[in-house]
């Protein structure tokens, strides 16, 4: 059974296809990494630095981590980070991350207040009895203080969460579960981030019942990814930092006509379909709208002349109007009890109705045991559907 972790249980819920690439093909690409993902890796290191030569009695001064930093930097950057803000250089990072090194050295100086167990240090929650749920993760400090013990996370991240996010957080939670079975005096176990760019400090703890229902749901989100069989891109904001984006049908297209001349743009056949379509959704649109206006019109000139057919050149138009009654919707509450006022009437089975559409999406999904759904594929014949759904490009 795989051995897990918390970015591979994200990666999958981020995007299906990206985690079918990474973990299961194991997709070399000419991206290293982001330059996010790297400045923020020097600066872990220069604090891991810090924290395991304090272990040796060795004090390390900012310009001693400074120069830890930049020699690193020199060393190991190269053309294959990516930098997606082109407005931003590699020295705008490389300046961020000595700002953030400072930061915190200025606030915790001088790093007496908790003892440091470990740095990066490597941890395996067993989610079961019989370790087949099994997930393995890196601390960044682990620290006690008596019987406290302090699980510490840097974030070089350019957002501030809001302590509810915190609460939820599931990577500290799952490496909480490793340290309360490891170390048996824990009497409290604090989860600690420091997001840098702010100079802030988030914690949170966690109870037993939150850790249970964290287990259980990290199992069944296993169960999901091990029974997975489509695994589809899932497009956000996200792929512009994706390694896979210049071979995910999302976005092949638009890597491959970016680096053709205008004029070659204009007359690749994709662009020149997807315009075509757009154009003619938009003059669709347009003669709907047109279309609403006179049937508008055409009511009430029929009814100032107490008609129902109007008669054009070649053709008559009948002109009904029909009064319906109006029932609550789908997401309205009501709708729970118009429901059970029907059960409770015995009138639920004359109007109610089948949902396929629902069905066909859970039968495709996981969500049903085999055997229910071997069952009712025998009702269902296979079907495409081709739908196009036009939206705003973005990069
Ligand atoms: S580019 Fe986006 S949709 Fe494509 S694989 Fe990466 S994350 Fe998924």
């Amino acid at each position: 059974m795989t051995i897990y972790s918390h970015s591979r249980l994200s990666t999958f819920e981020q995007c299906p296809l990206k985690f079918k690439y990474k973990y299961i093909d194991q997709i070399e690409t000419e991206i290293e990494t982001s330059i996010e993902a790297f400045m923020g890796k020097l600066v872990h290191d220069a604090l891991e630095k810090l924290y395991k030569d304090l272990n040796f009695e060795q004090f390390n001064s900012l310009k001693d981590l400074f120069e830890f930093y930049e020699k690193e930097w020199k060393e190991r950057f190269n053309d294959k980070i990516l930098i997606v803000r082109k407005e931003y250089s590699e020295k705008n990072y490389k300046e961020m991350g000595k700002k953030f090194i400072k930061t915190y050295y200025d606030l915790h100086k001088p790093f007496n207040h908790s003892k440091t167990i470990d740095t990066e240090k490597r941890i395996v929650i067993n989610l079961d009895k019989n370790n087949k749920y099994r997930l393995q993760g890196y601390i960044d400090r682990l620290a006690c203080k008596g019987n406290v013990y302090e699980i510490h996370d840097y974030k070089t991240s350019s957002t501030l969460p809001l302590q509810e996010y915190a609460d939820k957080d599931r990577q500290l939670a799952l490496y909480s579960i490793a340290v309360k079975k490891g170390y048996k005096d824990a009497e409290k176990i604090k989860l600690i981030w420091h997001y840098l760019a702010f100079g802030k400090t988030i914690v949170s703890e966690r109870n037993d019942k939150e850790l249970k229902k964290l287990e259980e749901d990290t199992i069944k989100l296993i169960d999901e990814i091990e029974s997975c069989t489509e695994f589809n891109p899932k497009s956000s904001a996200l792929c512009s930092w994706c390694e896979y984006k210049p071979i995910c049908p999302n976005w092949k297209h638009q890597e491959i006509t970016g680096q053709l001349s205008l004029e070659e743009y204009q007359k690749e056949n994709g662009v020149e379909l997807a315009d075509k379509y757009v154009e003619l959704s938009q003059k669709k649109k347009k003669i709907e709208d047109e279309m609403e206006l006179i049937k508008q019109r055409i009511f009430k000139y029929c009814s100032k002349n107490d008609l129902e057919v109007i008669f054009g050149t070649d053709s008559r138009l009948f002109c009904k109007t029909y009064h319906n009654l109006k029932f609550p919707n789908k997401n309205d509450p009501l709708r729970t009890v118009l429901k059970s006022t029907l059960k409770k009437i015995g009138k639920f089975e004359e109007v109610a109705e089948v949902d396929v559409f629902k069905l066909s999406r859970i039968l495709q999904s996981k969500k049903w045991d085999e055997k229910t759904k071997e069952i009712l594929k025998n009702f269902s014949t296979e079907d495409t559907v081709q739908r196009i759904y036009v939206g705003k490009k973005y990069r």
